[in-house]
């Protein structure tokens, strides 16, 4: 893009995505995360200055012990291949994000994928692993997702542990209510939220109610807006406004240097103003309408960049 073209887009062209399930679809469809017609390539994300992008390796409740385990080797294989074979994709370095190139981190989507082995915490952090969702919707060995009524078991407490001592932030994303409360007492440092919106504008039990998210500001976390429009509205579509609206109840609670984007891209059905990768530049540039530039770099890569250069 040249210049005359970006000023007259003004638009921040930086994007920091905190969570996309694109290496599990890929995995699935027999794709490469580099060309594919999903929601999220790299070739089509190369469209931004300093571009940094969360593959989440997914998996699912059904999958235990030595299962989880290779299902969560699969997927890494997946993204080391696509490193492999171009140089548009490298591994996130916190003091060194590369312009026009996709920065990569890796994050595991449910501790289920540790199979119920504290040790395999230092084998993650060993392989990239940056971000660990502690839990998805059912029980898993650390503890309940939205769908139970558990917390945190002695397990999930020794993990949440353990991640911290090897600087794996913690994925509030799916907790339990109780979960997210038992993780509190525990944790040491601050952790993220990376694809969940407000519960009082759309509530739905996967969304953060008020007092979560007072918690996670008063933490110093961050809250990756999530682009399914079920968690926007509760509908199967939903507008920039619509959007607008949890990030407006973020600043409301004294939140703004804890936003940030998890879009959710192949991992949910999207919206149509926010389909695919492409589309992020039209986000950004309704964004500038309605809020300064200095803060809508803050949500969309400033405030992630920030927290991952503090607590990484
Ligand atoms: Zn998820």
């Amino acid at each position: 893009m040249n210049a005359p073209e970006r000023a007259e887009r003004q638009v921040s062209m930086n994007h920091f995505d905190l969570h996309c399930d694109t290496l599990g679809r890929c995995l699935s469809g027999r794709k490469s995360i580099l060309h594919n017609d999903y929601s999220l390539s790299v070739e089509r994300g190369l469209l931004f200055d300093k571009w940094v992008q969360t593959f989440a390796v997914f998996v699912d409740d059904d999958h235990r012990g030595a299962k989880a385990h290779q299902r969560f080797l699969a997927q890494v294989g997946k993204l080391k291949q696509a490193m492999a074979e171009s140089d548009r994709i490298v591994p996130y370095d916190k003091d060194n994000i590369r312009e026009g190139v996709c920065n990569a981190i890796l994050a595991v989507e449910n501790g289920i994928a540790l199979g119920g082995k504290l040790e395999r915490i230092a084998e993650f952090a060993e392989l990239g692993v940056r971000i660990l969702t502690l839990v998805w919707n059912g029980e898993n060995e650390l503890g309940g997702g939205f769908e139970s009524e558990t917390g945190l078991t002695d397990f999930g407490r020794k993990a949440v542990r353990e991640l911290e001592k090897h600087k794996i932030i913690i994925d509030v994303s799916h907790l339990s209510r109780m979960g997210f409360w038992d993780l509190c007492e525990v944790a040491e440092r601050p952790f993220i939220a990376s694809h969940s919106n407000c519960f009082e504008i759309c509530p739905h039990q996967r969304n953060l109610d008020d007092l979560q998210i007072k918690e996670i500001i008063r933490r110093g976390g961050l809250i990756g807006l999530n682009f399914f429009p079920v968690f926007i509205n509760g509908e199967s579509d939903a507008s920039f406004q619509e959007l607008r609206r949890h990030i407006r109840h973020i600043i409301a609670l004294g939140g703004e240097d804890c936003i940030a984007v998890g879009s959710d891209f192949d991992g949910a059905a999207m919206p149509t103003v926010l389909s695919s990768v492409e589309k992020i530049p039209d986000w950004h540039k309704n964004l500038c309408k309605h809020f300064d530039d200095a803060f809508v770099e803050k949500i969309t890569f400033g405030n992630a960049e920030r927290f991952f250069r503090e607590n990484l």
